[in-house]
């Protein structure tokens, strides 16, 4: 008998098929043996939607209003598929994050999960329930529902699976593994049968959506593995996990983002912790910063955005920064190509990436790199045609992806 905690993403539980199909699965598991736990997301596209009737009422929704109607997406779906698994005849219950007591910090829109009320789980299984609990959400010490930002039940699932020591965390998706780019993108991307911890930590932070980031820095803080598979083909997909056991490569993926901007102040006589400051205030998140100081000690700095918080980042630098800054300036519209593996710094991927970009006129706007990631600014226009050259030329051509030892 295993432990078992399996999460279902939007595209799994999308319809009645699909919430027939999964409850099915999960019901043969149960029969076999096992105990488990299923984490949903909301059917697909529900939460975009709820945003949309949000959006028409006001542009500002509060933040609280905001989390108590995203949180219903996925109360839909725990009580529908509790209904189809009572329906093939095994003893289940759904659970909220109130009901279960999923305790999280107060930041709306974007809380931590601070406590899962394991003993109620463990109870409810104990009883012989399959145990169904709503992703994405919980509540924080007031009460108020709160939500773990947007892809947030995959961090849910692997809190979860922690919390009771489960035998397996297994995250369910439309996609049957975690590959080289994203496949929808890139044709010949290449499905890995493991990914390290950090590996996908940089691949989620700079834009692969098939797990949230903070899922998988979760699991690698308490050392446990994430299997993700595909709810379509029920295949074995790829496992993520510590890399002292499994062959690296020299570069794992080519991850993107978009909806970027970059606001530069030229020659100013503020400190950069000053800007910083200014925005982190207004809840403004920088990505990236580059400071450049000449010989006259000012500086050049360029920091690098969402859009949708560009407009009022250029406000606040003008507002506060323009008297001691020689010119203020706001480029829209860019994203980011980010090129992760463990030996990107030590086999010198960086010069290669550059001659690739440069060969194909694509302008980067700003460059950063650590140990295991170059990303590059580019115009969001560019940006899928970058992924694919890149991936072509260092990844299919295998110019450089070797394996290390
Ligand atoms: P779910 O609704 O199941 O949580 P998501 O849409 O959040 O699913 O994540 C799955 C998607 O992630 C896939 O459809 C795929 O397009 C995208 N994706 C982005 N980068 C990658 C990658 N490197 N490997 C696999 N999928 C990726
Ligand atoms: N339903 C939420 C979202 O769409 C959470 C999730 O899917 O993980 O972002
Ligand atoms: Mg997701």
């Amino acid at each position: 008998m295993a432990l078992i905690v399996q999460k279902y993403g939007g595209t799994s539980v999308k319809n009645t098929e699909r919430i027939t199909e999964v409850a099915k699965k999960i019901v043969d598991l149960k029969r076999a043996g096992n105990q488990i736990v299923v984490v949903l997301s909301a059917q697909g596209g529900r939460t975009d939607k709820l945003i949309a009737k949000a959006m028409k009422i006001t542009k500002n929704p509060p933040k609280r209003e905001l989390d108590a109607l995203l949180a219903t997406g996925e109360q839909i779906s725990i009580a529908l598929f509790a209904m189809a698994v009572h329906s093939l005849g095994e003893n289940v219950i759904s659970l909220n994050a109130t009901q279960l007591g999923i305790r999280t910090s107060n930041d709306f829109n974007s809380a931590q999960i601070l406590d899962i009320n394991k003993e109620k789980i463990e109870q409810e299984l104990e009883s012989g329930k399959i145990v169904v609990v709503a992703g994405f959400q919980g509540i924080d010490n007031e009460g108020n529902i709160t939500t773990l930002g947007r892809g947030g039940s995959d961090t849910s699932a692997v809190a979860i699976g922690i919390a009771i020591d489960a035998d397996e965390i297994e995250i369910y998706t439309d996609v049957d593994g975690i590959y080289s780019a994203d496949p929808r993108v890139v044709k010949n991307a290449k499905k890995w049968d493991e990914v390290s911890y950090s590996e996908m930590i940089e691949m989620a932070g700079n834009g692969a959506k098939v797990l949230h980031t903070r899922s998988v820095e979760l699991a690698c803080k308490y050392n446990k593995e994430i299997k993700l598979r595909s709810s379509y083909t029920w295949k074995e997909g790829s496992i993520v996990k510590g890399e002292d056991s499994m062959e690296s490569q020299v570069i794992r993926g080519i991850s993107h983002s978009k909806n970027l901007a970059k606001l530069t102040l030229k020659n100013t006589q503020y400190r950069l912790a000053n800007i910083i400051n200014a925005f982190s205030k207004v809840g403004i998140n920088i990505d990236m910063i580059t400071h450049n100081v000449d010989s006259k000690n000012s500086f050049t700095i360029s920091c690098i955005l969402k859009n949708e918080d560009s407009e009022k980042a250029l406000e606040i630098a003008k507002k506060e920064f323009f008297d001691k800054t020689e010119n203020i300036e706001l480029l829209n519209n860019l994203g980011k190509v980010s090129i992760i593996g463990l030996g990107v710094k030590s086999r010198g991927v960086a010069g290669k990436v550059f001659d690739i970009l440069f060969e194909n006129n694509i302008l980067i706007e700003l460059v950063s790199s650590s140990e295991i990631n170059i990303s590059c600014v580019i115009k969001e226009e560019k940006l899928i045609e970058a992924v694919q050259v890149l991936h072509k030329s260092l990844i299919e051509e295998e110019v450089i992806n070797e394996k290390i030892n």
